[in-house]
């Protein structure tokens, strides 16, 4: 059996999607320019799908936006409908397979399915296919969710898929293509963001950040609702409810904290506005006397900015990073991780010297970054280090599609904020409680925080949690 243990081998579906109608053939062309403007939501493999009124294409491989479509790869890509993926590290799961779009042959005609999230019932529902004699090549559940909705009775997809959709329990933002037209639709809790946007010259985008639609030039922006479906044919789009919003709402605190890249608007909130709340937040709940305020670049910079102006303390730029090494976290072992930030961060020693700093960051997740960073700050001349963290420490592993790793891996579910302070050598640490951090949101609820609370919004399997302490950093805490 294709079995995915939730937590050893999950298929973290932590991902960015596109769809495209438009009027003319050049649907593969704002693919490409909607993927790369969401590049940051996966960096190990791309793909476009399209459809010219009948056939589906598909070219995608592992790598970047710009390594999978290089010149001349789009040219085959004809048709004015596309969808389209960019996809986040996998662990362990065979890469390969799992690239998206997923696209299928059925007896209604081609399907390609891009999927952002993670379902919790997925191993369920893959038993059930292959008990009812289908066949699965991969442990994608993007695979599962083609593979279900190809066997739903209904007259057209978007019939089929609002049939289908209520038998997946967790996170999808979808999008779908047949040969005429493009589907969106967000899971009935709402937890990744998908929004809709009216292209320039005709027909409309869907992207699961705004960031997206905005670099495709589109207006009438909005959200795709919880359980809403959206058809998308020609220039024409329409919409329904396809299931029911779930009575508890659960967006994904951790997009607004640091997934979603700041220019996005989601749930009506400035990313960027939120994040400087986030900072002035932690500045309120854990001041410091301190000479400078500086952020872990680039994603905690908007925090940093906040933080410094609610604590009226000066901000500056004690890093340099470089912006062509990808993720140090996505890096198979600690030690690559820990190799990997020092050749991915420089300090501005002239900026630090002598200097107390606050050093924010939005996140301790594995606690391999933070440490090796207090150390630069320090061998840079700095007094003292303290560091603050937009958001509560994360001691529970994300089933909804955030790549987190696993309980063991999580430090937050084996140290205290104390005995992390001492791991990273800070002289203190301060991180966000969940009600300020709601405070910064200004939602009273609506969001999943299941990562800091382990109360999670869908029932989710747990491997019972090891409480023993283990190794960090080759320290026996
Ligand atoms: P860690 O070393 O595991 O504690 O990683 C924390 C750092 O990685 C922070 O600087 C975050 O900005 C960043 N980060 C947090 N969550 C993720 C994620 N899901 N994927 C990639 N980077 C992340």
């Amino acid at each position: 059996m294709n079995h995915v243990d939730p937590e050893l081998d999950r298929p973290s579906e932590e991902c960015g999607v596109i769809g495209i109608s438009t009027p003319g053939s050049d649907a593969a062309q704002n693919a490409f320019f909607g993927l790369y403007a969401l590049q940051h939501r996966g960096q190990e493999a791309a793909g476009i799908a399209v459809a010219d009124g009948q056939a589906v294409r598909v070219h995608k491989d592992m790598g970047l936006v710009s390594q999978v479509f290089e010149s001349g790869t789009l040219d085959p890509l004809v048709g004015g409908l596309a969808i389209g993926h960019t996809r986040y590290s996998t662990t362990g799961a065979n890469s390969e397979r799992n690239v998206q779009p997923y696209v299928v042959e059925t007896m209604h005609g081609p399907l390609g399915i891009a999927h952002n999230g993670n379902l919790v019932n997925a191993d369920h529902l893959r038993e059930q296919l292959l008990q009812r004699g289908a066949g699965l090549s991969s442990s994608s559940d993007s695979e599962v969710l083609a593979l279900m909705l190809a066997a739903t009775e209904g007259d057209s997809w978007e019939h089929r898929l609002s049939k289908v959709m209520g038998e997946w329990r967790g996170a999808f933002s979808l999008v779908v293509l047949c040969g005429t037209k493009v589907i969106g639709c967000r899971d009935p809790w709402g937890f990744r963001p998908l929004s809709i946007g009216r292209m320039p010259n005709g027909g409309h985008a869907l992207a699961s950040e705004t960031g997206a639609l905005r670099t495709l030039g589109c207006d009438n922006i909005r959200e795709i609702e919880p359980g809403e479906i959206v058809v998308l044919q020609g220039q024409m789009a329409r919409s329904f409810q396809g299931v029911a919003p779930a009575e508890r709402q659960a967006r994904c605190t951790f997009e607004q904290i640091y997934f979603s890249r700041p220019d996005a608007i989601w749930d009506d909130l400035s990313v960027h506005q939120v994040r400087q709340r986030l900072g002035a937040a932690v500045a309120r709940e854990h001041p410091v006397d301190a000479d400078m305020v500086m952020p872990v670049p680039d994603s905690s910079m908007p925090a940093a900015i906040g933080y410094a102006a609610a604590a009226g303390i000066t901000y500056n730029e004690g890093f340099v990073k470089n912006r062509y090494i990808g993720r140090t976290f996505i890096e198979p072992t600690d030690e690559l991780r820990r190799q990997g930030v020092a050749l991915k961060f420089n300090t501005l020693n002239d900026n630090i010297a002598g200097k107390r700093v606050v050093m924010v960051d939005d996140s301790i997740v594995r606690g391999t970054t933070s440490g090796p960073l207090v150390r630069l700050v320090r061998e840079a001349g700095a007094l003292e280090v303290h560091v603050r963290i937009t958001c509560p420490p994360i001691a529970h592993p994300c089933f909804f599609g955030v790549d987190m790793g696993t309980h063991e891996e999580l430090i937050a579910h084996h140290l205290s904020v104390e005995e992390i302070r001492d791991h990273i050598g800070a002289d203190s640490l301060g991180f966000l409680s969940v009600p300020s951090l709601m405070g910064a949101l200004e939602r009273e609820d609506g969001y999943c925080n299941a990562c800091f609370t382990g109360d999670y919004p869908v029932p989710v399997q747990l491997q019972l949690p090891t409480t023993s302490k283990r190794r960090f950093d080759g320290v026996l805490v």
